[in-house]
């Protein structure tokens, strides 16, 4: 059996015949950018959360650069990231003008160490953008315990962890303000590009509202120096359909973990860590392996997709050498770029499939 690391036209067939409805919506509307979709959604999103405000942008990486802004940061202030995380992380942190200043991850759970916050941390330290790493919140008490006594802002990265949590209060929910995206392979994706900000202080959402549109309080008035990022009708009229079956799609996302990690549990692999106080969402089912090509050859020709999610450490990318810190400072997120495997985990997936990629698994391991 063929199991496809990911395949999205299945979601789509699924909600196909109300995606046609939404964007038929829409076109008979007129109506394209800043209208009823967007307020609907940002509303629908928000309640999600559990949040107050929900913010839309045009896309993740947007998102994190304008709630860097809106919580306070100004160019060449420095804001603590994980280094075991996307280029997209960094990317946005740049984008607000500020300098990224990288932080290894901590051995068990992947996400960035609080105990090394402090030999990161220093006089033009402003914000920590803990990443909320496959789904998996980061470690927030440490973090903001941290963050407080500074005086410095946190904002959640949490383009991978829509309906997570963390001691039972969901992801947008746990910090100053949170960034998500929706890009169409994230557990709520868009037919394209989009993304939100949600926080629950007025303040901040104020602030990201102004900085998504020119800085504009009133139309040709611009109060602040801002940037065009809108998340359209059409975007924000999909992104509604498929809210409404996020809470089911993230279940099915936990009950495939909750097989692999049984599945798995007497074998060699590294699995995913799974502290009491957080409940991940599965974005990514990520693992650890030594012999980690041979395993992913085996996979591949017993015809089980996987991926890497990242085989390069953001301070080993040619755009971002500058970025690394002492030698050892960032080795657990070296070592992981070169020993973690992601499986198929999407909530499309058949009985049959995740029966099949368990197989093959325990498999591949008898013969390496
Ligand atoms: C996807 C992602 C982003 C960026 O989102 P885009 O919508 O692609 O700009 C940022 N951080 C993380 C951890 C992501 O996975």
């Amino acid at each position: 059996m063929n199991v496809p690391f990911l395949d999205l036209s299945r979601q789509i067939a699924e909600v196909r015949a109300d995606l046609d409805a939404a964007i038929a919506d829409v076109l008979t509307s007129g109506w394209f950018v800043a209208g009823p979709q967007l307020e609907s959604f940002e509303d629908a999103f928000a309640a999600f959360c559990g949040a107050e405000q929900c913010i839309g942008v045009a896309s993740g990486t947007d998102a994190i650069s304008i709630a860097l802004r809106a919580v306070g940061v100004e160019p060449g202030d420095e804001v603590l990231v994980p280094a075991n995380t996307c280029v997209p992380s960094v990317a946005g942190i740049e984008a607000a003008g500020a300098i990224p200043v990288l932080v290894d991850a901590d051995p068990v759970t992947w996400t960035i160490d609080a105990a090394r916050l402090d030999d990161a941390v220093g006089s033009r330290t402003r914000a920590v953008l803990p990443v909320h790493l496959y789904g998996l919140p980061a470690d927030m008490d440490a973090i903001l315990a941290f963050a407080r006594a500074r005086g410095l802002a946190v904002v959640e990265d949490a383009a991978q962890a829509h309906a997570a949590e963390y001691r039972g209060r969901r992801t947008g929910n746990l910090a100053d303000a949170a960034a998500f995206s929706f890009y169409p392979t994230k557990n709520l994706g868009a037919l394209g590009d989009a993304g939100a900000v949600v926080t629950n202080s007025a303040t901040v959402a104020d602030h990201a509202r102004l900085l998504r549109n020119y800085g504009e309080r009133r139309r040709y008035e611009s109060v602040l120096a801002g940037t065009n990022s809108r998340l359209d009708e059409l975007q924000a009229a999909i992104l509604s359909v498929k809210l409404r079956r996020l809470d089911g799609w993230t279940e099915r996302r936990r009950a495939i973990a909750h097989q692999y990690r049984e599945a798995f549990a007497q074998t060699p692999l590294g699995l995913p860590a799974a502290p009491d106080e957080r409940l991940h969402s599965f974005h990514l089912f990520v693992v650890e392996t030594v012999a980690r090509d041979e395993f992913r050859a085996q996979l591949d020709q017993a015809g089980v997709g996987t991926l890497i999610h990242y085989p390069v450490p953001v301070h080993r990318h040619p755009a971002y050498t500058h970025l690394d810190r002492q030698p050892g400072q960032l080795s657990v997120s070296e070592r992981l770029s070169s020993t973690i495997v992601s499986l198929p985990l999407y909530p499309e997936l058949s009985d049959a499939e995740v029966e099949a990629v368990t197989t093959s698994v325990l498999r591949v391991l008898q013969r390496l």
